[in-house]
This record gives structure tokens, C-alpha cells and sequence, in this order.
């Protein structure tokens, strides 16, 4: 048997299937994604491939794939695996649903409250002797504000959660979710359409997945319909919000501030786009990515890849 994970990986989990299957049939470089040459050798003969967000596992690479009957994704989205071609060639594309859904919701609450109140980037006026005290003292406060959340899967219903216990009223639109589905009464979230919930929401969150359904859904229309002073957090997939429209709502004073985790080129290159946004945080796809996220997400898929393998 041969393992090859191309990108980082907790040690516990990477010993675990050294222990399984011999130290020498295990390749770890967390850097292998970035030497494509390299790469493509290496999976020639793996029978498992695991990779995070980064490698893309389509065409060429995907074809020197000849052995492998299973990757492991060390996170959720998928939009980096051609899984209907993964699929046709017997291989089982397995994500670690759920491991992370914390990290992204804590992170996604955090940004709610910080951006909300708007008084914590600071840092460097009041280090160097400014008191912009008046003008941070109007910061507005998180509990009794309206979350809308697109997309109710497992992370938008953890955040539904945590929103619901620190007081917001949550509001989630999803399809997929029929109005007996349990997650409305065990979260205490109320069932909206799209429209009605962007329109009515102090802060929208979006946790769907990347998918032709999807991508630039959170158009300049659906930003202008947005409530005035409203938040908007981006933890699921760049691509899915016009970044243009959202930086000109952001100057505008139409929003009132964003948090944009994720990007349709990562990493983002240097542009002038998010320049001089007020109350903008922008970080690099790490919502989900936290200490704990890591060991729950690495040892999930690693458990995961030793059962397929038998
Ligand atoms: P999930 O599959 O549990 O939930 C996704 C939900 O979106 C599903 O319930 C689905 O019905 C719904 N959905 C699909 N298309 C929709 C549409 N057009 N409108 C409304 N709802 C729609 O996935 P999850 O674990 O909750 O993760 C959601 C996404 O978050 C992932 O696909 C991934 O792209 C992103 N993510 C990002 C990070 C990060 O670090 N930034 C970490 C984890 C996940």
C-alpha cells in the first residue's frame, strides 16, 4: 500500500497510518502541492491519494491517479476534486464532514460581534496617542440582531446554535431542507426564503457549497438589496460573491462591514479591490481551520482511508 498526502496533516494521524501501513508506504510533504512535477510521479502508484483544499485533483493529475481507489479531503468543499470523474474511475471521495463545522461557526460569530460593534481595529491610533473614543461609541451590540444564514448544512446549523446563545434571531434559506426537517426545532432557526432573508438580516452568513448554483450567487443585486449597515461573512468559497460590488458597498457605507475568509484566486493576489473598505476583515481561508479542527479533521480521514483500504 502506498499513501501520499500532499498537503499539511496532524502528526498523530499521519503516524496512525504509518503504523498501518508501514512508515516507508506513507509520503507526507505538506509541500508536495506546490511541486507539481513531483507530484505527479508520486500519486502514479499510490492506492490512496489525501490532499486539503489546495491540490487539484482533475486532469492530468487526476489521470496519473492509475492505482488509487480512494481520496481523502481533509476539510469539506470539494469543488478541488472532479468527483463525478473520481467516481467513473471506482475511486471513493471521501470529506471530513462536520470535523471543522466549529471552527468555520465560531469564527463566523466572532466576525458578527466584531464587525458589529466596530470598535476593535483600533489598534494603531490608540497606540499611538489618538482616543478615537467618540467616534467607536456607537458600535452596536450582537443580541436581539437578525442572523441569516444561506445554505443550513452542518455548519450553518452550528452557527445557528451559537448565534441562538449569545440572543440573535436566526433565519436560514436552504432547499434541500423540507419544513419537517428536524434542524429547525433543534436549532430554533426560522425557515426563510432567499430574497425575504437577505432584505431582513443584520448579518448574513453563506455556507453553501461551490457549485454552478451557486457561483457569484451574492451578486451586486443581492449585496444592494441587503439591509442598510448590514454585515456580510464569506467563509464558504471565493466565487461566490462579487468582491468587486461587496468592496463598493463597503465604501458606500451601504454595508457596514465584511469578513471574507475565502477567494476565487488564493492566495489572493495584491490588488487594489479591498483597499480602504472601513470595518473590512479579510483572512486566509482559516475559518475552519483551527488546532483542534486539524487533529478532529486528520484523524477522521485517516481512520476514514484505513477502513477503505481495508
Ligand atoms: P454541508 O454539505 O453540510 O451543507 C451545505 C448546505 O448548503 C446543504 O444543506 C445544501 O443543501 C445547501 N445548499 C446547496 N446549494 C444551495 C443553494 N443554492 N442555496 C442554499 N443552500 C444550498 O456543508 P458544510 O459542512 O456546512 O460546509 C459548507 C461549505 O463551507 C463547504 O462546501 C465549503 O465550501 C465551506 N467551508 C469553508 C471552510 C473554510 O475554512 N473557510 C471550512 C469548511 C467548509
Amino acid at each position: 500500500m502506498k499513501i501520499i498526502i500532499s498537503e499539511f496533516m496532524d502528526d498523530d494521524a499521519v503516524n496512525l497510518l504509518r503504523a498501518r501501513f508501514g512508515a516507508a508506504q506513507v509520503v507526507y510533504d505538506a509541500s508536495l502541492v506546490d511541486k507539481p512535477a513531483e507530484l505527479l510521479r508520486a500519486v502514479a502508484d499510490c492506492d490512496a491519494f489525501i490532499v486539503r483544499n489546495r491540490t487539484q485533483v482533475r486532469g492530468e493529475l487526476l489521470a496519473a491517479c492509475t492505482k488509487a481507489r480512494v481520496i481523502g479531503r481533509l476539510g469539506v468543499g470539494l469543488d478541488n476534486i472532479d468527483v463525478p470523474a473520481c467516481e467513473a474511475r471506482g475511486m471513493k471521495v471521501i470529506p471530513a464532514t462536520g470535523a471543522n463545522a466549529l471552527a468555520v461557526a465560531e469564527y463566523v460569530i466572532a466576525a458578527a460581534m466584531m464587525l458589529r460593534r466596530s470598535s476593535y481595529l483600533s489598534t494603531a491610533e490608540v497606540a499611538g496617542g489618538k482616543w478615537p473614543r467618540n467616534r467607536l461609541s456607537s458600535g452596536r451590540e450582537t443580541a436581539g440582531a437578525t442572523l441569516g444564514l444561506i445554505g443550513f448544512g452542518s455548519i450553518g446549523q452550528l452557527t445557528a446554535t451559537l448565534a441562538r446563545g449569545v440572543g440573535m434571531t436566526v433565519v436560514a434559506y436552504d432547499p434541500a431542507l423540507s419544513d419537517a426537517h428536524p434542524a429547525w426545532m433543534d436549532t430554533g432557526a426560522i425557515r426563510m426564503e432567499l430574497d425575504e432573508l437577505i432584505s431582513s438580516a443584520d448579518v448574513v452568513s453563506l455556507h453553501v457549497p461551490l457549485v454552478d448554483a451557486t457561483r457569484n450567487l451574492f451578486n451586486a443585486q443581492k449585496i444592494a438589496s441587503m439591509k442598510k449597515g448590514a454585515v456580510l461573512i464569506n467563509t464558504a468559497r471565493g466565487g461566490i460573491v462579487d468582491d468587486l460590488a461587496l468592496a463598493g458597498a463597503l465604501k458606500s457605507g451601504h454595508l457596514g462591514g465584511a469578513a471574507v475568509d475565502v477567494f476565487a484566486t488564493e492566495p489572493l493576489p495584491a490588488n487594489e479591490v479591498f483597499a480602504s473598505c472601513p470595518n473590512l476583515i479579510l483572512t486566509p481561508h482559516i475559518a475552519g481551520v483551527s488546532f483542534e479542527a486539524n487533529v478532529r479533521v486528520s484523524s477522521m480521514i485517516a481512520d476514514q482511508v484505513i477502513r477503505a483500504l481495508g
